[in-house]
């Protein structure tokens, strides 16, 4: 049993609207020779503790004419040719494919490999990783959108709820000396944070009554609303009559 085909969890999307996931895997060039559970395995799922953070380093401006998928997929060939971690220098293999188990580009949140893949991400630290890279070099050149932020911030949130063991979330760098992913981990890390009390609160009775007052209270103000003649009173009719429609096909009317 693979993780792959996973789904953003309700508790995500209301705190982050639509946001698009869609699992690519098997659209992507894959190395003939040897796929990356060939060539480097498959970990059990306890050992999968951290989420590692990457950028792909190539400016957005040097790749505006290129789809996600072309992209993802010139990523892929271009490690699939590259032998400098080959065993054997006699024999030629390459990389396995793309190496990151979720890319994110344009707000929307790719899985490209599976995460019990291993594969290489962040060399020596691969045994217990999830690697999410975000498009784009924001050491050098670009800022994270807010599109690219929230799909950031929800597929690590996605990952974390499938890991039955997660302790944390590190960034290329501080797992291995380079600029990779040049945006600031300690504002993601911190949001993260936030976002998981928030959903922590939500779960909570207190919260639940709150949600169930502001449904009471603005259906009372719209039934009030209901009663005008002018153009107020329709708007309110309608939505009432929608919310009838719901509450009725559940059986509560
Ligand atoms: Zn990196």
């Amino acid at each position: 049993m693979g993780l792959r085909n996973l789904s953003i969890p309700s508790k995500i999307t209301s705190n982050f609207g639509n946001v698009q996931y869609q699992d690519v895997t098997d659209l992507l060039p894959k190395n003939p020779k040897k796929t990356w559970a060939q060539l480097a395995g498959v970990r059990d799922i306890n050992n999968l503790t951290t989420i590692g953070l990457h950028h792909d380093a190539i400016p957005k401006s040097k790749k505006l004419g290129k789809t996600d998928m072309q992209l993802m997929s010139e990523i892929a060939t271009t490690h699939i040719n590259n032998t400098a971690y080959d065993d054997d220098p006699n024999i030629p293999i390459g990389e396995g494919g793309i190496p990151y188990h979720i890319f994110i580009r344009n707000g929307r949140i790719y899985q490209c490999n599976d995460l019990l893949d291993r594969i290489y991400g962040i060399s020596n630290n691969n045994g217990y990783t999830v690697h999410i890279v975000v498009s784009g070099d924001y050491f050098n050149y670009d800022t994270l959108t807010d599109g690219d932020r929230n799909a950031l911030y929800a597929a690590i949130l996605m990952v974390i709820d499938v890991l039955p063991n997660f302790k944390e979330i590190k960034s290329h760098g501080e797992l291995n000396p380079t600029n990779c992913p040049g945006y600031d981990i300690n504002r993601v890390r911190s949001d993260i944070k936030n976002i998981q009390m928030k959903i922590e609160r939500d779960k909570t009775l207190e919260a639940q009554i709150e949600r169930c007052f502001a449904v009471k209270n603005q259906a009372t103000y719209m039934y009030n609303l209901a009663q005008q003649s002018d153009g107020d009173g329709a708007w309110a009719r309608s939505w009432l009559d929608s919310v009838h429609s719901i509450m009725k096909s559940q059986g509560l009317l």
